[in-house]
């Protein structure tokens, strides 16, 4: 029989993973502070409980996805948490993005009730967690891993098992700081190819087909071009990853010249935007400075899955 999950934080992300384990036949049980969310999964087949406590007494193992260390941390151990109602021997999977520090000192409060964790961080975006076809960078035990391989096989297309709890967090962090690397870089590139007087949408496909290309780029300079910005990611959850990079960075003794100047931007992003702000947008800055917009016909308002 497969394990059944309950489901806290159906956000942007969140929404769409626990849509996927549901479309794949799993039993989820849901709960997040905004009622509209949970409406949204229990139309599509999720049980709604009043707690992550209730929802997690009712499945036997908890998946959570949220904003950031500090609300991870009341959902698992605070009042009405994960662990007052996860049995001993339940599992906890992380799937927000986490520090390893921060990680680590949750799955310390958790084995301490004896509850196992599993860090399972995403990476891909919005558009690949909708068709259920997003990467899964997973830190743990590996027969943990193997228990609850087909609920991360139903959510994630790919899974990387990366090593002890707290190496998924590392290489979590990498990957999203390449990614605001590139997305900085792709909108100086989009700038320059428009005030070099060259067609904004052939300039984009030639940089698909070339040895300049990225991800970000493929992705990400399409909702640039269409002017929504709309990557289901915000500013705040852009610096809470740059932050962890840079702490890493640190401790390590790397020093990381590139991240830091783009995280100075994305302070400015902030500033300009609000938090709230797709991520996306930081390449208004540019625009604003530049007194002028990157647009082009033919690209989406949003990522097609
Ligand atoms: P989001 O803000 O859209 O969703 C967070 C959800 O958590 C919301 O529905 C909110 O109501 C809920 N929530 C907040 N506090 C709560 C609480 N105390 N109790 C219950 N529910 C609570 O964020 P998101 O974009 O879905 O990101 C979630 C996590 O996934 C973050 O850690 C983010 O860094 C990570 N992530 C996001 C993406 C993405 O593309 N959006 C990609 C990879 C990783």
């Amino acid at each position: 029989m497969s394990e059944s999950y309950a489901f806290i934080g159906l956000g942007h992300l969140g929404g769409n993973l626990a849509a996927s384990l549901i479309r794949n036949g799993f039993a989820v049980t849901v709960f997040d502070r905004d009622p509209a969310a949970i409406e949204r999964l229990v139309a599509l087949g999720a049980s709604a409980a009043k707690s992550p406590a209730e929802a997690a007494a009712h499945a036997g193992n908890a998946i959570t996805c949220l904003p950031s260390p500090k609300v991870s941390e009341a959902v698992l151990a605070g009042p009405d948490g994960l662990l007052q109602g996860l049995p001993t021997g339940g599992t906890w999977i992380e799937m927000s993005t986490n520090g390893r520090d921060e990680i680590l000192r949750l799955a310390a409060l958790a084995s301490a009730k004896g509850v196992e964790t599993l860090e399972c961080p995403v990476t891909g975006g919005v558009h690949l967690a909708a068709a259920g076809r997003i990467t899964a960078l997973v830190g743990g035990d590996a027969a943990l891993y193997e228990r609850h391989r087909s609920a991360i096989e139903a959510m994630c297309a790919k899974s990387f098992l990366m090593g002890p709890i707290g190496s998924a967090a590392v290489i979590k962090v990498i990957t999203n700081m390449l990614a605001f690397i590139h997305l900085v870089a792709a909108g100086e590139a989009l700038m320059l190819a428009k005030q070099g007087g060259l067609d904004l949408a052939q300039s984009y496909h030639a940089i698909v087909a070339s040895s300049g290309n990225s991800f970000v780029h493929e992705t990400e300079s399409q909702l640039v071009l269409n002017g929504s910005y709309d990557i289901g990611f915000t500013m705040d959850l852009a610096l809470k990853d740059l932050g962890f990079a840079l702490a890493m960075g640190e401790r390590s003794g790397v020093p990381l010249d590139l991240a830091a100047r783009v995280n100075a931007i994305f302070e400015r992003g902030k500033e300009a935007y609000g938090g709230g702000a797709w991520s996306t947008q930081i390449v208004k800055l540019l625009e604003d400075a530049v007194g002028t917009e990157l647009r082009a016909p033919g690209f989406p308002s949003r990522l097609e899955t």
